[in-house]
């Protein structure tokens, strides 16, 4: 099998959007999932349900895979652990992947890790250890550490490529971050799951891609509406809560014009958008407040940045 491996050759910094869903499951965007590449390092942020399979079909350089990067564990976020796991060694990654974030990671490793023994040792036992390389097989939990709320923690550096944790407020998730990735002065953020602070629009500075979450209150409200009606109190209560811990399309849009961002990219999008009337609901009033390049993100899209230094 193929996979495309010219693209860890090069000095442009390169971002596959695979999944840009919420936790709402639906037939146009998957749960969340960025694929990074850059400076020969091959990472992904969140890799959500029904993410890896896309990863895979894109034809990513899947044995060069190196890194997740987890920003926090709700299940729409770490669902395809497992499977990144075992699929990217199966085909031919040769060292442990690192699995990055904020405390309490090591326990979402270590579950995946017991979940995985039986079929980590059927593989090993019928390809062989040549083929199934044994110290390969298990990930490695990072932990990322905070002692100051505001800090933003260096995770990992390769040949030029910076990739910092910052923290974000999703309470009451404790602990909840961001990834700052700066490559050759190009600058990508991503917000994972937040509602906005300071502190989120300090690290999302002059980004040239603000990766951010939202969901629209104002579509969740108009369901909460129709399900109160048919007497769904469950759904209801449940899409009012989502409330409490996340950004509507316009607050992120205020992040990305307070942060001097060029180019911002909606993701985690909430409630699922299924026509051109509800793209426009959900993206109603943010182009008043940033003037900046703003995407509404799909599902396989590719960005690619050139080197500025
Ligand atoms: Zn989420
Ligand atoms: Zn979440």
């Amino acid at each position: 099998m193929a996979y495309n491996e010219k693209i860890l050759k090069d000095d442009v910094l390169r971002v596959f959007l695979i999944g840009s869903g919420g936790p709402i499951n639906n037939e146009v965007r998957v749960a969340p999932c960025i694929a990074v590449i850059a400076g020969g390092e091959f990472f992904l942020v969140d890799v959500g349900p029904g993410t890896y399979r896309i990863v895979d079909v894109m034809r990513l350089p899947i044995p060069h895979l190196s890194k997740i990067l987890l920003t926090h564990f709700h299940s729409d976020h770490i669902g395809d652990l497992g499977e990144a796991n075992m699929m990217s060694w199966a085909n031919g990654r040769t060292k442990a992947l690192e699995v990055y974030g904020p405390e309490g990671v090591e326990k979402v490793v270590n579950g995946f890790i017991m979940a995985y023994e039986h079929d980590t040792g059927y593989r090993i036992a019928h390809h062989g250890k040549d083929i199934m390389l044994p110290e390969a097989g298990t990930p490695i939990s990072k932990i990322v550490k905070f002692s100051d709320p505001k800090e933003r923690i260096l995770c990992f550096e390769t040949d030029g490529l910076k990739v910092y944790a910052f923290q974000v407020d999703h309470s009451p998730v404790k602990s909840a971050v961001g990834y700052r990735i700066e490559y050759k002065g190009n600058v990508v953020v991503i917000t994972g799951d937040t509602k906005k602070t300071n502190n989120l629009a300090e690290h999302c500075k002059d980004a040239d891609i603000l990766f951010s979450e939202a969901i629209s209150y104002e579509m969740l409200n108009n369901m909460i509406e129709g399900l109160k009606r048919i007497n769904l109190t469950r759904s209801t209560k449940i899409l009012k809560d989502i409330q409490d811990y996340h950004m509507e399309p316009v607050v992120a849009a205020r992040i990305a014009k307070e942060a001097g961002v060029k180019k911002l990219v909606y993701v985690h999008i909430t409630p699922p958008l299924t026509n051109k009337a509800t793209e426009e609901l959900y993206l109603k009033g943010v182009s008043d407040i940033f003037d900046g390049e703003i995407i509404l993100g799909r599902d396989r899209m590719k960005f690619k940045l050139k080197p500025k230094e």
